[in-house]
Formats: C-alpha cells, sequence, structure tokens
C-alpha cells in the first residue's frame, strides 16, 4: 500500500465504542486508550454520557486500562466529560497535528506502541494516530450532527474510506 493511503488507514474499524472490548487491545498489549469527545464519546456538542458508554469507561478501568480524552473542542467541555468519567483529558488538541497527542502520551504514562486512539474522523483521529505510532481504531459518529466544516470534510473523508474498502483495508 502506498504511503498516501496507509496514513489514513486505521489499525481496527468498529460500528461504535461499545464493539471495542478489553480483550481486543490486551491481546495486542494495549495498555492505554485515548478517546476523541465529540461523536465517539458523546454526541457533537454535547456533554451527556450515554449509560452504555459510561459501563464501557468502568468495563475498560476494571480491566486495568488506562484512559484519557483528546478533542479538538474547548476546554469547558472536555472537562465536564472528563470529571464525569474521572478520566484525564486533553483539550484543543488541534489533531491531527502531534503534540497533543504527546501530551495525552504522558497524561496516559504509556509508550505509542502500547497506545490506541479511538475516534470517528479519518482525518483527525486516524491521521494524527498514525503519525504518532499508535494503534487507530476508527468508529463510526454516534450521530449524523455535527459541524458544517466536518460535514464537508466527511465528504473528503468519504472519498479516502472508498479507496480503502476497494483495496480490501477496511470492510463496512
Ligand atoms: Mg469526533
Amino acid at each position: 500500500m502506498s504511503k498516501m493511503w496507509k496514513r489514513f488507514c486505521p489499525a481496527l474499524h468498529l460500528q461504535k465504542l461499545a464493539d471495542l472490548t478489553p480483550d481486543v487491545l490486551q491481546a495486542r498489549g494495549l495498555k492505554g486508550v485515548m478517546l476523541d469527545l465529540d461523536n465517539t464519546l458523546v454526541e457533537w456538542g454535547q456533554v451527556q454520557i450515554a449509560p452504555e458508554t459510561a459501563a464501557w469507561v468502568q468495563e475498560m478501568k476494571n480491566a486495568g486500562l488506562k484512559l484519557c480524552i483528546i478533542s479538538n473542542a474547548l476546554e469547558d467541555r472536555v472537562k465536564i466529560v472528563g470529571e464525569k468519567l474521572g478520566i484525564p483529558w486533553v483539550a484543543r488538541a488541534v489533531k491531527p497535528r502531534k503534540s497533543s497527542f504527546k501530551k495525552a502520551l504522558a497524561l496516559l504514562g504509556t509508550a505509542p506502541g502500547e497506545t490506541a486512539t479511538v475516534g470517528d474522523q479519518i482525518f483527525t483521529d486516524v491521521w494524527g494516530g498514525n503519525r504518532m505510532a499508535l494503534f487507530t481504531i476508527w468508529t463510526r459518529p454516534l450521530s449524523q450532527r455535527e459541524l458544517f466544516f466536518t460535514k464537508m470534510v466527511r465528504r473528503l473523508e468519504k472519498l479516502v474510506v472508498k479507496q480503502l474498502t476497494k483495496k480490501g483495508i477496511i470492510s463496512d
């Protein structure tokens, strides 16, 4: 696969966060998980945590996995969710830039090779995670609501996903 496509390619593709189980991570030697906020942990622009998501976080913690939030959103909302879930966070992350991923690694206390990152966007979550050599997990967005800008980016994302699917790298 060319480098051009490799950077956008998730290591794992899931329908939703709840489909990720501790053994999937631990079988790969993964000890820490960075979580995107909008449309991954909560619906876009929200702070309400679905019971299923709260239960998932607890299950991960019980399994001994370290968690943190890494979000491009502003501090106030990220903090609310982080405090509710009892996990640390990096806000205004400017993904796919590397600096915030480095901060998140410091919070988790894990090395890149033992860290996964989960998010719903190829050009921020997956590309950023791949730049840091993390185990990248791509999920479907929790809701259809999102920024107008994101909706525009999704069109490009669709083209990339179509290519990755055609190459047999990811499946629907
Ligand atoms: Mg997101």
